[in-house]
């Protein structure tokens, strides 16, 4: 039997968001039932719910940082229980056949099944996100929160705490590497605390000095501010490896020149409109590289959760009622956010 979710959704790009009843799945055999305690708000759930990167289906339920506790599993449902605290983040399902699908890379297959703003495997189901009190997952797709993280400042690993950490992992940030993180919102402090507990020497770039404190206390040892322009003349060449976690267009070329050779840009942060043209020279005369990376595999999540347990990594929160969503969203879009908003869902039966 399917059961009633309550939320709240966007009705169209324009709207805000509100009140929405809509339907779960009964649990497959497969599947794991999660009663939902808190929801991140990323900034992908503003450029989604505003239809900002296009392709926007309506009603949309955003939240894909999503922490709660088990409390139903399908029979053949082996890694979880009722009462674990488990964890969702962008995606629910994946490309099952694909051969690289072996690979944990199914964050980049096509056939990908996002949390919300996505149609199921059936083709025909509309998925819905974490603002709301419930949500059904298969098995495959559901993380394991470690015991010793609080379940609201956990919620956003699922999505920030990931995006940060698998370029992070990749490009294999650690002691000797000179780290720069460009933007200090959720996934930017998620960043600085990760690499940091990498041991990486770890800089921030910020548009001002406002966040220096905090930035120094997250765990970076250097704190600039980008609207200066002696910041790119004094850190020329210095970084072995940048994360561009900016959400808006701005010039890459700038930070592409404080590359050492060989050095790394990668970039996290969706622009909602084009950014200027890339220079060839700054990648050429120095044989940097500029790439992109998206969340993680379900494998590189629970590696990353296992990580920040070990290390007692969460976010810094501001927890809100789900009732004041449309001022939070208002807030992140004004940087005005330290550093995430995470949804305690148990205002949804005020
Ligand atoms: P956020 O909390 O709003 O943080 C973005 C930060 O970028 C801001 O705090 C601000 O930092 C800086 N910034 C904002 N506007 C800027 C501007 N005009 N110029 C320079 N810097 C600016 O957002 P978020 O949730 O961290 O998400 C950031 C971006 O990543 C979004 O585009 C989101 O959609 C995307 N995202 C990507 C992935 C992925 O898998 N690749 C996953 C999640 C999110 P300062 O105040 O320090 O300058
Ligand atoms: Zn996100």
């Amino acid at each position: 039997m399917t059961t009633t979710a309550k939320g709240y959704a966007a009705l169209s790009p324009t709207s805000k968001l509100q009140p929405f009843s809509f339907e779960r799945r009964a649990p497959r055999e497969d599947d794991v039932a999660i009663s939902i305690k808190y929801c991140g708000v990323c900034h992908s759930d503003i450029h989604q719910a505003r239809d900002e990167w296009g392709n926007a289906a309506f009603p949309m339920v955003p939240g894909h940082e999503i922490a709660g506790v088990v409390t139903a599993v399908g029979a053949n449902v082996t890694k979880f229980k009722a009462g674990d605290h488990v964890g969702v983040g962008c995606f629910v399902d994946s490309c099952t056949t694909c051969k690289t699908r072996n690979v944990d890379l199914e964050q980049y297959m096509p056939g990908l099944v996002q949390t919300y703003n996505s149609v199921e495997a059936d083709g025909r189901t509309s998925t819905q996100g974490g603002y709301s009190d419930s949500i059904v997952v298969k098995e495959g797709y559901v993380l394991s929160i470690p015991d010793n993280l609080p379940l609201d400042a956990a919620a956003p690993l699922l999505c920030a705490g990931i995006t940060l950490y698998s370029p992070l992992n990749h490009w294999k940030a650690g002691p000797g590497k000179q780290v720069a993180i460009v933007g200090l919102g959720g996934l930017g402090h998620m960043g600085v605390k990760i690499a940091h507990a990498m041991g990486a020497d770890v800089t921030v770039l910020s548009q001002t000095l406002s966040k220096r404190e905090d930035g120094l206390r997250l765990g970076a040892s250097h704190y600039y501010a980008t609207n200066d322009a002696s910041t790119f003349e004094k850190l020329a060449g210095t970084f072995d490896l940048i994360i561009c976690t900016v959400g808006a267009a701005i010039d890459w070329n700038q930070y592409i020149n404080l590359l050492k050779v060989d050095g790394s840009m990668v970039i996290v942060g969706i622009p909602d409109g084009a950014v200027p043209p890339v220079s060839a020279f700054g990648l050429v005369g120095a044989r940097r590289s500029l790439a992109g990376s998206m969340i993680g595999s379900i494998k590189e999540t629970q590696e990353m959760l296992d990580f920040c347990g070990k290390h007692d990594i969460v976010s810094d929160i501001e927890v809100i009622r789900i009732q004041d969503i449309n001022e939070a969203f208002e807030r992140v879009v004004k940087s005005d956010v330290r550093y995430r908003f995470v949804i305690d869902m148990a205002s949804l039966a005020q």
